[in-house]
Formats: structure tokens, C-alpha cells, sequence
């Protein structure tokens, strides 16, 4: 498996059955490597970003998430402008230097309420960058949330796999517009984040190769992997959560396969294991997402059944993180972590 791991790191790619071996591997190395070349390029330091999961509406239905429009059991709310703003005048006192602004795809949000939102966050904090992840929006409406001033946008394609798409998505939903919009995202300018679920019924290590061979063409800037966690008001309900080892395997073929790559520990890897957070890392993670909203929105917030630390306050949420990250020899920072190519 050594040798396999070495050509990953001299060459960053592989033949497809080469991934597939060590998609399955259980050897340490393949983590140690990929920590080794985070520390390489990031040090012992650590981005944290400051999540504002700021609507829970949601006009889609995929099978798989507990906001769809379907699951009418969802208390739903939408945070007013001022209380976003009172999230970033909080993280930024707190050291957040990146925002995400995250929900369901709300109609509510027109552009033109978007975009007075993003200037309105730009004014009030110009050391700051916005993300958004918000779902597919048209060309149009991608290129007035460049001009307000976003940074970044996060949309996972989910699969690389159209009929794999279609085993998670309504027919309404397709792969190719959710590609097309990640290649819209890129000619804007965004920095880019795509991603993955681990274990998503249906999911073979085929589809998982597709997905690193679709993230080797589009060249984002982040990719978010997480575990896929069942939700009990969807159509996934009785279906098996997705394999820690598999999740840290694919975070640290991410890491040799493209060395810069901005890389979350995500909140799914720390909902599966006590330590998942901190064994993302250690299998070659370089972000957290600390959670900005209000303790009162979190519980509405749920894609998947048993999200932890509900009712936690912001400060709770950053000291918390920053002593994992401690406790393993890391350092949370603050500063805007923009992706160098
Ligand atoms: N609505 C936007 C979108 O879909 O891109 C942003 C919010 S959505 C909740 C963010 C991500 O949550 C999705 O891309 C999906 O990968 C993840 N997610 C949804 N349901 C999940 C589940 N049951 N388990 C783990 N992750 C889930
Ligand atoms: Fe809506 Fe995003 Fe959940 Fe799909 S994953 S139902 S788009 S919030």
C-alpha cells in the first residue's frame, strides 16, 4: 500500500482500481502522509469559519436531507437581515474572518435581498470574506452576488454519477444543471467548494473515483466530505449511515491527490465519533465551521437525526473546536484563509 501511497503523492493521481485499493486500506500511513503535507502547506494552523445557517425553507426534496419540502414536522424561520448582521458583529468579535451564509434554496431571498445583504456585510467588515450555499442559482443571479462582493460558494455535486443523481434526487433535480452551476461558479470567479457524502444509499467506490476524477477537472477550491446520517423524516430513514474509515480515507486521498486543497472537518465527522473532528484533520483536514446562529435556530436546523451541540452559544462552539485542534497539536486562526493556488 506504501508504494501506492508515494505515486499518489508524486504524481497526485491514480489508475482507478489503484484508488479503489486505497479507498479501502486500513493503514495508518495513508493519514500519516496526507498530515505531513497538510503541515507542509498550512502548519500546525487550522481556518475557522463561521457558519450562519440563516433559513431552513427549502423548495427542493432531496431524499436524503431533513430540510426538504416535504418534511412539514420542520419548524421553519428565516433570520431578518439585522440578525444576520448581529451574527457577524458577534463572530467577528469572536475572530471570524469568513461568514457562510447557509440554508435551504428559499425564494424568499431574491437576489436583490442578497445582494444588499452581502454589501451590507462588506461595508460593515471589509477584513472579511462572505460564502454562500444557498443551492443552484441561475448564471444571472451568481454573477450580482460576485459584483455585492461574495467570495466563495459552496455546492456539493453529491455524485459524479448521473443515475446515482437520480437515486437522491427528485426528477426534478439533475446532475448536469448542478454541474453546470459549479462551472458557472468558477468562470464568476468564486472560490469554489464541492463535496460529497460518504455512504449515500446507493454509493459504490466506483462513483467515489467519479468524484475525484469530476474534482481533478473542475479545480475547486474546497471539498467538503462529510458522512452520510440518516434523518427520520425522510426517505432515507432506515437506511446505514456512512463508514468513518472510509470518510477519513477519501479526506486524506483529497489532500495527496491536490495539496492546497481547502479541506473541512466537517460537523458530520464530529456527529459519528467524539473524536471525528479531530481525526479529520489528522487524516489531513485544514478548516472547521463553527456554528454563528442563534441557540435558538439550531434545533430547527437538522439534516440528519442527533446533530450535537444544539443550544450551544457561538463562543461555546470556537472554544470548543479550538481545544480539539489544541489537544492534537493545532491552532485555530484568524484570518480570512483564502485558497493560494
Ligand atoms: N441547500 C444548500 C445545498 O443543498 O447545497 C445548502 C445547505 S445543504 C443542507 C448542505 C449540505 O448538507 C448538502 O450539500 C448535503 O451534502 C449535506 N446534507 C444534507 N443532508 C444530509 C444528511 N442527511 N447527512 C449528511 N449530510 C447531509
Ligand atoms: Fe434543500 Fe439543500 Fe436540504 Fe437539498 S440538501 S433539501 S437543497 S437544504
Amino acid at each position: 500500500m506504501q508504494d501506492l501511497i508515494h505515486k499518489l503523492e508524486s504524481t497526485n493521481n491514480l489508475q482507478r482500481s489503484e484508488y479503489k485499493s486505497l479507498l479501502l486500506c486500513d493503514d495508518k500511513y495513508l493519514h500519516e502522509r496526507a498530515s505531513t503535507t497538510r503541515e507542509k502547506i498550512f502548519g500546525n494552523k487550522i481556518y475557522m469559519r463561521g457558519l450562519i445557517e440563516f433559513t431552513n425553507y427549502c423548495k427542493c426534496d432531496c431524499y436524503y436531507c431533513g430540510l426538504r419540502h416535504s418534511n412539514k414536522t420542520v419548524q421553519r424561520y428565516r433570520y431578518t437581515k439585522e440578525q444576520i448582521l448581529e451574527c457577524c458583529a458577534h463572530g467577528h468579535e469572536l475572530g471570524f474572518r469568513t461568514f457562510v451564509l447557509q440554508g435551504g434554496e428559499d425564494s424568499f431571498f431574491t437576489d436583490e435581498i442578497l445582494v444588499d445583504i452581502i454589501q451590507s456585510i462588506k461595508t460593515g467588515y471589509p477584513d472579511c470574506a462572505i460564502t454562500i450555499s444557498l443551492g443552484e442559482r441561475s448564471l444571472e443571479s451568481l454573477k450580482l452576488l460576485r459584483v455585492a462582493g461574495a467570495d466563495r460558494y459552496l455546492l456539493r455535486q453529491e455524485t459524479s454519477s448521473a443515475n446515482h443523481y437520480s437515486q437522491l434526487h427528485p426528477p426534478n433535480m439533475n446532475l448536469k444543471s448542478r454541474q453546470d452551476c459549479l462551472w458557472n461558479l468558477k468562470s464568476l470567479g468564486f472560490q469554489v467548494g464541492c463535496g460529497f457524502m460518504v455512504g449515500t444509499p446507493g454509493q459504490t467506490l466506483d462513483h467515489i473515483v467519479d468524484d475525484f476524477l469530476f474534482i481533478k477537472e473542475l479545480d475547486p477550491a474546497m471539498v467538503g466530505i462529510g458522512p452520510f446520517i440518516p434523518h427520520s423524516e425522510t426517505p432515507f430513514a432506515g437506511e446505514k449511515r456512512g463508514n468513518l474509515a472510509l470518510t477519513l480515507n477519501i479526506v486524506a486521498i483529497l489532500r495527496l491527490m491536490k495539496p492546497n486543497l481547502l479541506l473541512p472537518s466537517t460537523t458530520a465527522l464530529g456527529n459519528i465519533h467524539p473524536k471525528g473532528r479531530e481525526m479529520g484533520v489528522l487524516a489531513g483536514a485544514n478548516v472547521v465551521m463553527p456554528n454563528l446562529s442563534s441557540p435558538e435556530t439550531q434545533g430547527k436546523y437538522q439534516l440528519y437525526d442527533n446533530k450535537s451541540h444544539i443550544g450551544d452559544k457561538p463562543a461555546q462552539f470556537r472554544d470548543r473546536i479550538a481545544k480539539q485542534m489544541a489537544a492534537i497539536g493545532c491552532e485555530v486562526v484568524v484570518s480570512r484563509g483564502d485558497y493560494a493556488e
